[in-house]
């Protein structure tokens, strides 16, 4: 029987989700697991501020741990999406929108030369690692310490976002076998994946890397670094595949790749096998995507051996949100999330300065995240990462938050900003600063 009075404070809110769901909430990172307090339930958001239950909006800095590029509610992304309700929900049938995505995501990544569309990052990665496995007929994967691909067993070791937060090394109901097929090294370390190509070359079916880590925090790839991985999959015959879910279309039109190997100016040009995109694609609907070289994307069903489906695959709302977002997502909307990016991270860093705290902005693109006591060194790997002086972290969330600003509830994810981020948006940020800043160096 449902509840008959519903609840109002946020207090009421979340003893009622305890009671109903794992820790209250649908997924872990929204926990408030390493600051501490009371999850904050939201109703609804617009441009650059969120509003929770009882009435408080912040500016939000996670926007949706990343979809929200254009800010929310952009008005050309909720007609569209109003237009495509209005002709229902879901067919199981192909749609023209799909398609119409499709070609959006080629024109900005030309690498892109197939694309199948499924509903989360997780399937997408999961995905290009059977796509990698059934083509190369190999079993290992390599992966890096600190990157998160979703949750499929086989990628959960040392996965960095909620597994760091929550200081989790794994996942329990992940099989020692299943383990075994993967091969975890330290970020940047092109020497490791050497070793590791020397002794199993031949078994080893992808590396999977993140195109810039943003899930340990942000640490940029060490020049050079995608590149060797290119190469060096290539000179084995294996697949590399490089997970834009989180950067793909933020970072850049063309996502982090795009900023890289894919960059007329490049230093060194490199392509990867494969992509796996999700979050901006679908502009907050569940869209995430993979995609590549035809010849290995052919080898999926119906043409290929390597099976894969999707009752709600290319779900009509969802591709018209995804078509409206990137339309919206012009050369001015990534102007202005880079400059907005460059100020607010040379703010924060000053602010940090000033109260004493040792840090550095960790950055990839539009994308950083401060790490707290890593000057010296700055953070290049998991390892770094994780020897970070977090606890700093608790009391500069809370400040931000009870000034009206909505950060990422852990230290170990990257700060969002989006188009709609105005001057009045930046001013109420640039305000909480000092207090919080002196809030960590308290810690
Ligand atoms: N890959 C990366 C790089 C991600 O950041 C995420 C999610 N944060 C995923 C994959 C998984 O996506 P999803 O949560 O949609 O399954």
């Amino acid at each position: 029987m449902s509840s008959p009075v519903t609840p109002s404070s946020n207090d009421e809110l979340f003893d009622r989700a305890r009671a109903l769901m794992p820790g209250g909430v649908n997924s872990p990172v929204r926990a408030f697991g390493s600051v501490g307090g009371t999850p904050k339930f939201m109703v609804s958001a617009k441009g650059p501020y969120i509003t929770d239950s009882e009435g408080r909006d912040y500016v939000d800095l996670v926007c949706s741990w990343g979809p929200a590029l254009v800010g929310h509610s952009h008005p050309d992304v909720l007609a569209a999406v109003h237009a495509a309700v209005d002709n229902g929900l879901s067919f199981g049938a192909s749609t023209p929108a799909e398609a119409e995505l499709a070609q959006l995501v080629m024109d900005r990544v030309p690498a892109v030369k197939r694309l199948r569309m499924v509903s989360t990052g997780t399937e997408a990665t999961m995905t290009a690692i059977r796509l990698a496995r059934g083509y190369t007929g190999r079993n290992l994967v390599i992966k890096f310490a600190g990157c998160y691909h979703g949750h499929l067993d086989g990628l959960l070791a040392s996965a960095g976002s909620g597994l760091a937060t929550l200081a989790l090394p794994g996942s329990a109901g992940v099989t020692a076998a299943t383990a075994a097929e993967t091969l975890v090294l330290p970020y940047n370390d092109v020497a490791a994946v050497e070793k590791a190509f020397a002794e199993h070359g031949s078994d080893i079916a992808a590396v999977i890397t993140e195109a810039a880590p943003a899930n340990m925090g942000v640490v940029t790839p060490d020049e050079g670094f995608n590149a060797a991985l290119s190469r060096i999959t290539a000179s084995h015959g294996a697949l590399l595949i490089l997970d834009e879910v989180l950067t793909g279309f933020r970072t850049g039109p063309a996502g982090y790749w795009g900023l890289t190997g894919g960059a007329a100016d490049a230093a060194e040009r490199w392509t990867p096998d494969l992509f796996t995109f999700g979050k901006v694609i679908g502009g907050g609907m569940p869209v995430a995507a993979l995609g590549g070289r035809a010849d290995v994307m052919d080898y999926l069903a119906p043409l290929g051996p390597v099976y894969q489906a999707g009752t709600l695959s290319g779900n009509p709302i969802a591709m018209a949100a995804g078509v409206a977002t990137l339309k919206a997502a012009t050369a001015e909307v990534y102007a202005t999330v880079d400059a907005r990016s460059a100020e607010l991270s040379a703010a924060v860093s000053a602010e940090l300065d000033k109260a004493g705290v040792d840090h550095s902005i960790q950055r990839a693109g539009s994308l950083f995240s401060v790490a707290f006591g890593t000057s010296a060194t700055g953070v290049h790997n998991y390892e770094q990462a994780q020897a970070q002086e977090a606890f700093r972290y608790r009391p500069f969330f809370h400040s931000m938050l009870d000034s009206g600003v909505y950060l990422p509830p852990s230290v170990f994810e990257a700060w969002f900003l989006s188009g709609a981020h105005d001057d009045a948006a930046m001013d109420r940020i640039y305000a909480a600063l000092p207090a919080a800043a002196k809030a960590a160096a308290q810690a």
